[in-house]
């Protein structure tokens, strides 16, 4: 038998017999490793660890710590919970099965509709088969000996895929106890690791997606390696539910989108309106702060303008249809980056006056499809908190850098602690693709690399993921339960000042092109808000509630006292709800925790006697009771810091 080489990924080479398999090398390394071992990588290709190696090739044994390992063992499940069914169910018809984020389905044709004890039982059958530890064959067989296995077990659908896809003479199927699926692989050794698992939902959908197809029933599950894993995972979905700004909108009565008015539109309700003006006048100051002017710009101009910018070519899907005005057709704006544009052009800009930073909460009108618009996130109409700069080259750093710093400060404030970073980078093999010479690009990109860099802020470089018009960082936000929220780009832009035909009069005299950067640091006010009800759980900071304290008189009797309690909080400038209802004192304290407010102020005799509050803090509990001058500079000062918890 002839011998092969393989090179481990360490770069260590063995010389093995042809036929030895992933698993034979693995034994070989480290018992260890063998037991962990799920899936090989052969010459960068995943390998069954049985499938025997016949010529030299690179080889890594792949485990649980590798990350493409994961969907190996999901599309097994897959295949373990087809092999379940098809002992339940004994009459389906097969689809198809494969992995997908956090778990897998697999799809099958019956009369009758799976049902939640069905799922049950699968599942059951699920684990007895994992149990017994039953091998994930593969074997090959000539195409027309496998359209005559499925053509006799009637699985058509597996005909119609074997005749669609197998393109060469031997086709490759894998069997797991007595289901035997026509399948690329690779698959884990036994059915034995697939242990966390759980089935979520029956979804119908059509085969291969055509309407008019039969309509097959599609079981999903969840699959991770643990149970842990599993667990975090539900425990996480669970507070998704929780948390989801849709339901927490109109229960804390924040904004509300109406029918009446039509979808994707928003509108804010006084405690929702309240917190955006927070968010906005904080906003302000800092804009102030960092040297941007404020400037505010039509929601409506002329047709042609969009045609100058080139948004009536690129972007004319995602635009409201023009409205006619005096023979002239006019366009309500999708974006903002115009309006800025006619700014800076309104007269002839020096060298000197660079940077020009144009800041606007602007509201910008997009066509989104009724299919795609979800509460907040995704909408018709919103309030960019949008900026351009307009700057020299030698400029372009410390204006990258300050937009960067810019977007810390709004991680911090709002509570965030976590992120990431993105580079997005041209494809340098095909520049006929993008506006800009590559010396812009070049320049631009090592301007934002470098400057990340220089801030110590890691990030990934995605190449071919750039706008066609220039390079851009993408900052996401990580909220409490681990998810990703895009939020903040900085993006620049070859094409507009070449479109506009904007320049400054440089220290040589002479006219020179101004770069152009756009930078949204909340994405959208809306969008924004959504986050943050979502990250918060509805339950804001002091700062940000809509009502910091609610007072909460123990009877009648002690209404006075609750009303000049009242006056001297309201007039202190804290947002104060005096609940005066004819309730019981358990009722009104469940109903302000309810509406998350973080202070519950109880009054009774002793208080009124002493000039005191009995302090309740929504999460903390009874607190004991304070003179109300004490709790007033105490909720001052969290409220002053902008505490987040
Ligand atoms: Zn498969
Ligand atoms: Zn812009």
């Amino acid at each position: 038998m002839a011998t092969i080489q393989i090179t481990l990924p360490d770069g260590a080479k063995r010389d093995v017999q042809s036929g030895t398999t992933p698993a034979d090398i693995a034994r070989q390394i480290s018992p260890g490793l063998a037991k962990e071992a799920l899936v090989a990588r052969v010459n960068g290709e995943l390998w069954d660890l049985s499938r025997p190696l016949d010529h030299s090739t690179s080889l890594a044994i792949l485990t649980p710590k590798d990350p493409e390992a994961i969907q190996v063992l999901r599309h097994s499940a897959a295949h373990l919970m087809a092999a379940a069914v098809i002992e339940l169910f004994p009459d389906v018809k097969l689809g198809i099965g494969p992995p997908i984020e956090n778990g897998f389905f697999y799809e099958f044709l019956r009369p009758e509709s799976f049902t939640q004890e069905d799922l049950e039982r699968i599942e059951n059958k699920m684990h007895e088969l994992a149990a017994q530890n039953v091998p994930n064959e593969r074997k090959l067989v000539p195409k027309p000996e496998a359209l005559k296995l499925y053509r006799d077990s009637k699985q058509e659908f597996k005909c119609e895929l074997v005749e669609e896809k197998a393109t060469e003479p031997m086709v490759s199927f894998y069997t797991t106890g007595k289901f035997i699926d026509f399948c690329r692989g690779p698959h884990i050794p036994s059915t034995g690791r697939i242990r966390a698992f759980k089935l979520t939902n029956v979804a119908g959908a059509y085969w291969k997606g055509h309407e008019g197809n039969p309509q097959m029933q599609r079981i999903y599950a969840l699959c991770f390696y643990t149970e842990a894993e599993l667990n975090e995972y539900l425990h996480k979905l669970e507070e998704a539910k929780r948390r989801d700004h849709r339901k927490l909108g109109p229960e804390l009565d924040l904004f509300s989108i109406q029918d009446e008015a039509g979808p994707g539109l928003i509108f804010w309700h006084p405690k929702g309106g309240l917190i955006r003006r927070l968010v906005e006048d904080w906003l302000r100051d800092e804009l102030q702060r960092r040297g941007y002017d404020l400037v505010f710009t039509p929601h409506v101009m002329r047709l042609d303008l969009w045609k100058t910018s080139g948004h009536t070519g690129f972007y004319r899907d995602n635009m409201f249809s023009p409205i006619e005005i005096e023979k002239a057709d006019y366009q309500i704006k999708p974006m903002n980056c115009p309006g800025h544009i006619l700014i800076y052009k309104s007269h002839l800009r020096s060298y000197r006056e660079l940077p020009l930073r144009f800041a606007e909460l602007g509201t910008v009108y997009r066509y989104e499809r009724t299919g795609v618009l979800h509460g907040l996130l995704r909408v018709r109409g919103f309030t960019q908190d949008d900026a351009h700069i307009f700057c020299r080259p030698d400029q372009i750093e410390s204006e990258v850098e300050a937009c960067v710093d810019f977007a810390f400060a709004v991680m911090k404030t709002f509570g965030f602690d976590r992120y990431e970073v993105e580079l997005s980078e041209w494809d340098a093999a095909h520049p006929e693709n993008y506006a800009g010479k590559p010396e812009d690009w070049n320049r631009a990109t090592a301007a934002l690399a470098d400057t990340l860099s220089r801030m110590k802020v890691p990030y990934k470089r995605i190449e071919g993921e750039a706008a066609f018009y220039g390079p851009k960082i993408d900052i996401k936000l990580i909220d409490a339960i681990g998810r990703p929220w895009q939020l903040t780009t900085v993006q620049f832009d070859f094409n507009l000042p070449s479109r506009f035909g904007l320049e400054y009069v440089g220290e040589d005299g002479a006219r020179h092109q101004p770069l152009m950067v756009h930078r949204a640091l909340l994405g959208s006010v809306e969008r924004f808000f959504g986050i943050l009800i979502e990250h918060y759980a509805g339950a804001f900071p002091a700062w940000l509630a809509p009502v910091q304290a609610s007072i909460l008189p123990v009877s009648g009797k002690f209404s006075d006292y609750a009303k000049s309690v009242e006056d001297k909080l309201r007039v202190a400038g804290i947002r104060v709800h005096l609940d005066d209802r004819n309730e019981k004192l358990q009722a009104k304290i469940r109903d302000a925790q309810l509406q998350k407010i973080p202070y519950m102020l109880i009054v009774g005799g002793k208080e009124a006697e002493s000039g005191a509050v009995s302090v309740r803090h929504r999460t903390k509990g009874d607190l004991g009771p304070q003179p109300l001058e004490q709790f007033l500079a105490a909720l001052r000062q969290e409220v002053d810091a902008r505490r987040s918890s």
